[in-house]
């Protein structure tokens, strides 16, 4: 019986669809499934899951067609009312047992996800296709940014127990993965709700310690308002944390920032950086930044673009400000669809010109590569390398030679 996984948006969300097939898997009835885990962050992510459904129906006509994830658990109706779907299963559903046994449940299985409080480890051994592993840690989110859906599709924030993820992460090394993401929705909120409180710093410490064996430990976005004394001393000590974080920065002028109820300022984030770069020389930032929030003029827009050239961000993910229905922001004065286009088209151009510097940067360097697909895996900088004769998996030390495009050659 075979179930296959559709995926859209966040690490989490690939770490919950590895959840999920193996709980379908060790649920297996005679029907095979086919499960559409989606996103909810822009209405391009909907409208591309919608498609997705309509496609698997019609090359699928014999399989279950399940729904979930962010989408699915903010509004539940709109896919259950398409024909193609059989049930459709909020966050906390798809992540049970009993939703994957055959046993009877409503074709709408969605419960206030607010009302849930605890999240646990749902163990995972692999991941189809990938030779970095992501693990989750924390769930959900307790902070209210203007434009965002994720607190009405993932509840509040919920951390997973430190020795749930040791346990997850010793399985994955046992399993051959040299290389761990800790991902959740806010990270740097970690452990709020847990017993004596340990942060996102004291989770990293205490991890590469329990589990000496994993080589690389990855962080993803973290919030510059909300980094902890232990995770600033473990990004000086410890070299098995990566030197590479992204940061969730949203935008760069102070007042789009207190309209997007962000927790800090641009000098918030230009200190981050500055303290980062001290501790730990050779780290490189990523970030998030929204083009075109509402009542961002042109003069508020370049302070965002300023920000990759004062921060260094090489990394750059860059969101056209998608109007998401039930968020403060969706009601703001809204910057005409031409300009956000058009603004995020330079954000992405600035972002493109830093990266391929970086790059030029990186010749002549040596760097330990993990090798994730043939021939190609990424730096302990998160730089994309070409190694000729490397195996899947494994982690390398090389020169690097040569940029070519978008990637560096290495010897
Ligand atoms: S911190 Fe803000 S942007 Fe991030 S998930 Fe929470 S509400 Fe959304």
């Amino acid at each position: 019986m075979s179930v296959d996984l559709i995926t859209f948006g966040c690490r989490l969300n690939t770490y919950e669809s590895e959840a999920m097939r193996r709980l379908a898997t060790e649920g297996a009835t005679d029907q095979p499934v086919v499960i559409i885990n989606t996103c909810a962050v822009t209405a391009e992510a909907e409208r591309q899951a919608r498609q997705a459904i309509r496609r698997a129906r019609r090359e699928r006509p014999d399989a279950r067609i399940v729904v979930t994830g962010c989408a699915a658990q903010i509004n539940p109706d709109r896919f259950a009312e398409m024909a193609e779907v059989d049930q459709v299963l909020g966050n906390h559903e798809k992540l049970l047992a009993e939703s994957w046994t055959g046993t009877p449940t409503p074709r709408i299985h969605v419960t206030d996800i607010m009302t849930v409080r605890e999240t646990a480890a749902h163990l995972v051994d692999h991941f189809d296709g990938r030779a970095r592993a992501f693990v989750q840690v924390q769930q959900g989110c307790d902070h209210r940014c203007t434009f965002c859906v994720i607190p009405l599709g993932r509840g509040n924030s919920r951390s997973v127990p430190v020795g749930g993820v040791v346990e997850q992460v010793r399985r994955l090394v046992a399993n051959g993965y040299r290389e761990v993401v800790l991902t959740g929705v806010d990270i740097t909120s970690y452990g709020s709700d847990l017993p004596g409180q340990p942060r996102l710093g004291n989770l990293v410490r205490r991890l590469l310690a329990l589990v000496p064996e994993l080589p690389r430990l990855r962080l993803s976005s973290l919030d510059p308002a909300e980094i902890d004394e232990e995770l600033w001393q473990a990004l000086a000590e410890e070299p098995r944390l990566m030197p590479h974080w992204h940061l969730s920065l949203q935008a760069g002028a102070d007042l789009i920032l207190k309209r997007m109820k962000r927790r800090h300022l641009r000098a918030d984030a230009v200190r981050v950086a500055e303290r980062a770069r001290s501790l730990r020389p050779d780290i490189v930032f990523g970030a998030d930044i929204i083009a075109g929030f509402p009542t961002e003029t042109e003069a508020l827009f370049a302070d965002s673009l300023s920000l990759v050239a004062e921060l260094g961000l090489v990394h750059l993910h860059v969101f056209p400000y998608s109007p998401r229905p039930g968020t403060p922001a969706a009601k703001m004065p809204q910057v005409a669809g031409g300009a956000v286009k058009e603004r995020a088209a330079r954000l992405r151009a600035a972002g493109a010109a830093a990266f391929q510097r970086f790059l030029d940067g990186e010749v002549g360097r040596s760097a330990t590569v993990l090798v994730e697909r043939e021939h190609t895996g990424h730096s302990e900088r998160f730089a994309p390398v070409i190694i000729t004769g490397a195996m899947e998996g494994e982690v390398r030390t090389v020169r690097i030679t040569a940029r070519s495009g978008d990637q560096l050659l290495a010897a």
